[in-house]
């Protein structure tokens, strides 16, 4: 089993969390329905709107 040469500073480890994190998470953009910031490839959860088509009921 391969071993670390050397151990992981805690700064490289924190960056290395950060960018995972934000991998998992995705971008955000603003909704074309109603300009409100949102997870992409997600539906808004202010209007219910994804891709120009009524996905969800807004008052849910
Ligand atoms: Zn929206």
């Amino acid at each position: 089993m391969a071993v670390p040469k050397h151990k992981a500073s805690k700064a490289r480890t924190r960056r290395r969390r950060v960018i995972n994190s934000r991998l998992t998470l995705g971008t955000f953009r603003t909704c074309p329905n109603c300009g409100n910031t949102m997870v992409s490839h997600q539906v808004c959860p202010k209007c219910g709107f994804y891709r120009g088509k009524q996905i969800l009921n807004p008052e849910d």
